[in-house]
């Protein structure tokens, strides 16, 4: 069974991260969509709220799973025994920063990153734009799917 870990900080979802999910779909077994913890970051949404948010977005696809983790994504890969990383490709920017984590993630381990670039129609949105509509008053939902609202 191929199965594939899609890392995050999800906060929150959008319809980005659920193209990439949905092409990861297709290509593997299982995506287990993993928010990482950092105890450094502050967040907009919980870690709860941030998992339910994507559970009710693939509560469908039960290819789909949806776990936290603290630490080392690839130390989190080799506990829970996924061969590879999934990422999501918007702009050259993203690819610099891409290219140096999984350069590093190659050296520190045997995970592979497959990176799948974005969609047209999504491939400018970021949750911290998104987190920026939303602190204004903006119309997010246009931006993430229906299970990501603000109370
Ligand atoms: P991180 O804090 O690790 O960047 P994010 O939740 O912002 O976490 O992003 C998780 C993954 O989703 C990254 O691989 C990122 O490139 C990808 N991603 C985010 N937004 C988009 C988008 N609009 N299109 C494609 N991939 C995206």
């Amino acid at each position: 069974m191929k199965k594939a870990l899609f890392p995050g900080s999800f906060d929150p979802l959008t319809l980005g991260h659920v193209d990439i999910i949905n092409r990861g779909v297709a290509l593997f077994d299982e995506v287990i969509v993993a928010i990482g913890i950092n105890a450094d970051k502050s967040y907009m949404f919980s870690l709860e709220e941030r998992k339910k948010f994507i559970e009710a977005a693939f509560k469908g696809e039960p290819k789909v799973k949806v776990v936290t983790y603290e630490g080392l994504t690839v130390q989190f890969c080799k506990e829970i025994k996924v061969p590879f990383i999934l990422r999501g490709l918007r702009n050259p920017a993203d690819f610099e920063f891409e290219k140096a984590i999984a350069h590093t993630n190659r050296q520190l381990s045997k995970v592979e990153t497959v990176f799948l670039l974005t969609s047209a129609r999504t491939s400018f949105i970021s949750s911290s734009i998104v987190r920026d509509v939303i602190r204004n008053h903006g119309d997010y939902t246009v931006l993430v799917p229906d299970s990501v609202r603000v109370k």
